[in-house]
This record gives structure tokens, C-alpha cells and sequence, in this order.
């Protein structure tokens, strides 16, 4: 037997929105006005830590800070992949808001074939800036 997801009435999913905005926001202004690269109090990233090689993740507080001060560059130097998901997300939430505004039905934010191919790409990613030839994907 299949065990079917619970429904998210009105209520539950405007409260769920509503937290999930607050979360984005505060996180923002603390990433905003507090530099990862000169704050001590943001987490180091422990893969880093134990082996000297970065991750897919290495370097996202800092392209995040940049790109909420404006300084695209700069962001795409600290972490691309997160500039090319955050820009998919960006279109998507269009494509999103745009379908039901139209009343239109949408399928899942992202489907789970999207979310294997990211997989793929992360792990690529990972792999690349971590090769001497492939420097300028490194924090
Ligand atoms: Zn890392």
C-alpha cells in the first residue's frame, strides 16, 4: 500500500511560505551585512577542512554575499554552479507564477530528472575545480 503524502491546506501552506520568506530574508541581511571571508561565525566547510580540496559547495556564503551586493563577477568566481542554479530557480519561480496566473497547472518546482542531472553537474563540478587546469572554478 502507497502511503499518500498529507494535503497542505491554505492555512498551513501560507504559514510555510511566510517561514520560508522570514528564513530567506534574515539569512540575506546576516549574509548582506556580515562578510563570510572576513566573519568568523559562519561555518567552515568540514570536506575542506580534512582533505584541502573544495567541494561543490566551497565558496557559496561568499558568491552569495557578492551577489547581494551586486558584484556578479565576483560571485561567479566564488561558486558558478550556485549562480546557474540561482538562476534557474529564478526562471522557474517565472515560469511558476506565470503558469498560475494563467491558471495553469504546475508539476513539481523541479522534477526529480532535473534534480539527478544537478547531481551530475555538481559532482562535475566538483571534480573540475579541483584540477590545477581548472583553478579559476576554485574559491
Ligand atoms: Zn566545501
Amino acid at each position: 500500500m502507497k502511503a499518500v503524502p498529507p494535503k497542505l491546506n491554505s492555512l498551513n501552506a501560507r504559514i510555510w511560505v511566510l517561514l520560508v520568506a522570514t528564513v530567506v530574508l534574515v539569512g540575506a541581511a546576516v549574509l548582506y551585512f556580515f562578510n563570510p571571508a572576513t566573519s568568523a561565525f559562519y561555518p567552515v566547510c568540514q570536506f575542506h577542512r580534512l582533505t584541502g580540496w573544495n567541494c561543490p559547495g566551497c565558496g557559496m556564503t561568499r558568491s552569495l554575499h557578492a551577489l547581494l551586493h551586486g558584484h556578479f563577477t565576483v560571485a561567479l568566481r566564488d561558486n558558478a554552479l550556485l549562480v546557474g542554479v540561482l538562476a534557474l530557480s529564478l526562471m522557474r519561480g517565472l515560469q511558476f507564477g506565470w503558469n498560475h496566473w494563467r491558471g495553469h497547472a504546475n508539476g513539481a518546482f523541479f522534477p526529480a530528472k532535473f534534480l539527478w542531472w544537478l547531481l551530475g553537474a555538481a559532482v562535475i563540478f566538483a571534480g573540475l575545480r579541483n584540477l590545477p587546469n581548472f583553478a579559476f572554478l576554485s574559491p
